[in-house]
C-alpha cells in the first residue's frame, strides 16, 4: 500500500512499525559499509597470478628490457589489446601508470598550464566552467572544483546528458567542458546513445578548445549478457569537424587491481601530441613491468572479456540483492524508484523527496556507512535532496544483504516522518 494513500491513523500504525524495526536494527549492533565502489577482495583474487609476474623474462615483444627508463607511449602490445576494446586506433591510445583521474587531472593541469592545442592561451586565471551530468562520479566534480573551475550541473538521462541543456550553456566561451561516463555511469548505469554521442560531437561551443572528458571506466563492465558498445566518440567528432574535442580514459582499475592497474588516453593525433609534449617533462616513462605483465595475463582483447565474465560472476548476485531487497521492502510503498543498471558499479536510489540526508543519519546512527546524501551532485548538493549511491561490490552477500535491510528501513522511517509532517 503507497503511503500517500493511507490515512492518518494507518500512517502512525506503519511509522510506529519502521521505529521498532529501527530501534531493533539499532540493537544489532551493525557495522557495515556501502559506500565506495571498490571491487571485493574475491575480484581481486581473480588477478592474483599478476602478483608473480613477468618474473625472469621481463623483455617485450619487441625486446625492450622493460625495468628500464623509457617507452613514453607505454607498451605495445598493451595499446593493442584495449585500442580494440576501447574503439581507439592504437597509435591514438597511450598506456599509463594506475589511476586514469591522474591523466585528467593532468590533461587540466596542462590545460591550465600551457593551454591546448586551440586555446587562444592557457586556462590559468580564466574564468572557467565544466558542465557536469547529474548525478554523476563524485571525483569529477571535486577535481574540476578544487582546480577552481564552475560546476554547472545539467540533467542526465538514460541516453546521456540532456543534450538541450548542453548545447545552451557550451554556447558560453567560459564553459570549457564536460564530463561523460559514456557507458554504465557512475552511479545512474546510464549509456550514452550514439545520437546523443553525435550531437555532442557536433555541437556549436563558445570555447574553441572545448573538451569533452570521455571517461569509459566501466566499458568492459557487463553485468548481463549484454556487452552494450560504447559510441565511438573519437569518429563522431572527427566526422563533424571538431577531432580535438573528446579525450578518451579508461583503466584496469576495475579489472585486475585498483590500485596497482594500467590507465589509458586516447585522442585525435594532435592531442596525443600536445599531451607526450608536455608529459615528458613530467616522466621518462610509465611503469611498463607493470604494463609487460597485464598484457601477459590478459592475452588478448577475448582474455579481458573472459575475464570481466568471472568478475560478472561474483558480481551479479550482489546487484540481484540490491533489486530483491529494493522491490520486496521499498516497492509496494511508493517511497522510493531506483535503476536497474547492466553493468558498471553502482545502483543509484532516489528516496522520498527531502529525506536523502535523513536516510544517511538513521543509517549511520544504527552503525550502517551510505555515501554522504548528494555526493553524486556538483558542490555534493542534491536539488532533491533524494539521491543515494548504493555500491554493491566490496561487501560479503551476507553483509550486503543486512546492509540493505538496514538501508530500506531507514528508508521507510523517513519517508513516514516527512508523510506525518504537515
Ligand atoms: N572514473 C569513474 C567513472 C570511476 O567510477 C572511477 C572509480 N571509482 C574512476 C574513474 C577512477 O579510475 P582510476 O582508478 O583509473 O583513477
Amino acid at each position: 500500500m503507497s503511503l500517500q494513500s493511507l490515512t492518518t491513523d494507518e500512517l502512525s500504525t506503519f511509522k510506529a512499525e519502521q521505529e521498532a524495526a529501527y530501534a531493533a536494527l539499532g540493537s544489532a549492533g551493525l557495522s557495515l559499509d556501502i559506500t565506495r565502489g571498490k571491487p571485493s577482495p574475491e575480484q581481486l583474487d581473480l588477478s592474483s597470478a599478476l602478483l608473480t609476474m613477468p618474473g625472469d623474462d621481463f623483455r617485450s615483444a619487441a625486446g625492450v628490457d622493460t625495468r628500464n627508463y623509457g617507452g613514453l607511449h607505454g607498451l605495445p602490445e598493451l595499446r593493442e589489446i584495449f585500442a580494440e576494446l576501447l574503439g581507439v586506433p592504437v597509435d591514438q591510445l597511450l598506456a599509463a601508470d594506475n589511476a586514469s583521474l591522474s591523466l585528467m587531472h593532468d590533461t587540466l593541469a596542462f590545460a591550465l598550464l600551457h593551454g591546448t592545442p586551440e586555446s587562444p592561451t592557457p586556462w590559468a586565471g580564466q574564468d572557467i566552467a565544466f558542465l557536469c551530468p547529474s548525478p554523476g562520479y563524485d571525483r569529477h566534480f571535486a577535481l574540476a572544483e578544487h582546480l577552481g573551475f564552475r560546476l554547472i550541473p545539467v540533467d542526465l538521462h538514460e541516453d546521456g546528458p540532456d543534450v538541450a541543456q548542453v548545447r545552451q550553456h557550451a554556447a558560453d566561451p567560459a564553459v570549457k567542458g564536460i564530463w561523460i561516463v559514456p557507458t554504465y555511469a557512475n552511479p545512474t548505469g546510464a549509456v550514452v546513445s550514439e545520437s546523443v554521442a553525435a550531437e555532442l560531437a557536433a555541437i556549436e561551443t563558445g570555447a574553441p578548445d572545448f573538451r569533452i572528458y570521455w571517461d569509459n571506466a566501466y566499458a568492459v563492465h557487463h553485468l548481463t549478457a549484454e556487452r552494450v558498445k560504447t559510441p565511438d566518440i573519437l569518429g563522431l567528432a572527427s566526422a563533424a569537424g571538431h577531432p580535438n574535442r573528446p579525450l578518451v580514459f579508461a583503466s584496469t582499475s576495475k579489472i585486475t587491481f585498483a590500485g596497482s592497474g594500467v590507465s589509458f588516453l586516447g585522442g585525435s593525433p594532435e592531442n596525443v601530441a600536445w599531451y607526450l609534449g608536455h608529459l615528458g617533462f613530467r616522466t621518462i616513462g610509465p611503469d611498463k613491468v607493470n604494463q609487460l605483465r597485464h598484457a601477459r595475463f590478459f592475452g588478448d582483447a577475448d582474455g579481458v572479456l573472459a575475464h570481466m565474465e568471472r568478475h560478472r560472476a561474483i558480481l551479479e548476485p550482489k546487484f540481484a540483492i540490491v533489486e530483491r531487497v529494493l522491490s520486496d521492502r521499498l516497492g509496494p510503498h511508493g517511497v522510493a524508484s531506483w535503476t536497474q543498471p547492466k553493468g558498471g558499479y553502482f545502483v543509484s536510489l532516489d528516496v522520498t523527496e527531502g529525506t536523502a540526508n535523513r536516510v544517511v543519519q538513521l543509517a549511520k546512527d544504527i552503525g550502517l556507512a551510505l555515501t554522504p546524501a548528494g555526493s553524486s551532485f556538483p558542490y555534493q548538493t542534491d536539488p532533491r535532496d533524494q539521491n543515494i549511491r548504493v555500491a554493491p561490490t566490496l561487501p560479503s552477500l551476507t553483509d550486503l544483504e543486512a546492509a540493505m535491510e538496514a538501508l530500506a528501513t531507514c528508508v521507510l522511517l523517513a519517508a513516514a516522518e516527512k508523510a506525518q509532517t504537515p
